[in-house]
């Protein structure tokens, strides 16, 4: 028996905070979930309540969802590889990790950035001095996971090397790990069906044990477009024999996988389907009717 550990993207709101993200994951049948503290393009942010996460967590124990297990998303807002903006990004980033402990949360993904027109150079020279001061007189628990980007405009963070650098240039790079996105490789220029291969390359390059959370989607793009458009889960070029390869590949059996795939016509979200598809290792070619049948009946 594997012991899978998968969920979606879930909400977070005010009033209810983690509670409603969790009911929303078990609704799901996932055992894990990821949300953002708030909405990702603001700094609108609701004070944590401890009452409501102390709830949350029986549930969570209720429901068999390990809180280490659970990651939470950093605004998008934040840039770090662009100099103007980083003494806002440096600021709120970590009024986020503050949020995240309060939560109990272990884990939280950040895109690098985007070096805007400064180049690749300067961008992660950037990002790696506003990590470091981020990390500076830092006392939590939370490791942020850097994203794989697809590449879209001057994303940093399109190729192991450049991670890589980035790991090395913060003193605190116990404190970093990576986050993989399935969709945002094949965007970039690696080819999912040869998974294997690229976790070889990320091992020779960073490390396999950074390798703390999997993000699972399709993507609506051919290899290397530098596009970042998610997909249904076996809707898109990289096809669910692929992604099932990703999800249950031995050596990130631990690792969480969670899915950020689109809503059904921006209406409906997928996950419980995608969710049951990916348990069954079938794939449903109803996925897109069973999913609106299920809502709107
Ligand atoms: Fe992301
Ligand atoms: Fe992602
Ligand atoms: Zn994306």
């Amino acid at each position: 028996m594997n012991n899978l550990i998968i969920g979606s993207h879930v909400g977070f709101n005010k009033n209810e905070q983690l509670i409603a993200s969790v009911k929303e994951a078990v609704s799901y049948n996932s055992n894990t979930f990821m949300f953002y503290t708030g909405a990702p393009q603001n700094t609108n942010r609701s004070e944590i309540d401890d009452f409501k996460t102390i709830e949350a967590l029986n549930i969570m124990k209720d429901n068999g969802i390990n809180i280490n297990n659970v990651i939470v998303h950093a605004p998008y807002i934040i840039n770090l590889a662009n100099p103007k903006n980083l003494d806002f990004s440096v600021d709120f980033l970590k009024q986020e990790l503050a949020r995240v402990d309060k939560l109990g949360v272990k884990y939280m993904v950040l895109h690098p950035g985007s070096h805007v027109s400064l180049g690749v150079d300067t961008g992660i020279d950037n990002i790696i001095l506003g990590l470091n001061r981020v990390f500076e007189n830092y006392t939590g628990n939370v490791v942020i996971l850097l994203e794989t980007m697809a590449g879209k405009g001057s994303e940093v963070g399109v190729n192991f090397f450049e991670l890589k650098r980035i790991i090395d240039g913060v003193k605190y790079s116990n404190r970093l790990g990576v986050c993989l996105d399935t969709c945002h490789l094949n965007d970039s220029g690696y080819d999912i069906s040869k998974f294997d291969q690229i976790l070889d390359e990320f091992d020779n390059i960073i490390g396999i044990d950074k390798i703390k959370c999997v993000h699972v989607n399709d993507s609506k793009n051919i290899l290397a477009s530098h596009k970042d458009r998610h997909e249904n889960i076996g809707l898109g070029t990289i096809g669910f024999d692929n992604l099932i390869n990703v999800i249950y590949n031995e050596r990130l059996m631990s690792i969480p996988k969670i899915l950020e795939t689109p809503y059904i016509n921006g209406d409906y979200p997928p996950y419980k389907f995608e969710i049951e598809m990916i348990r069954n290792k079938k794939f449903n070619s109803n996925l897109v009717e069973d999913i609106i049948n299920f809502y709107t009946k």
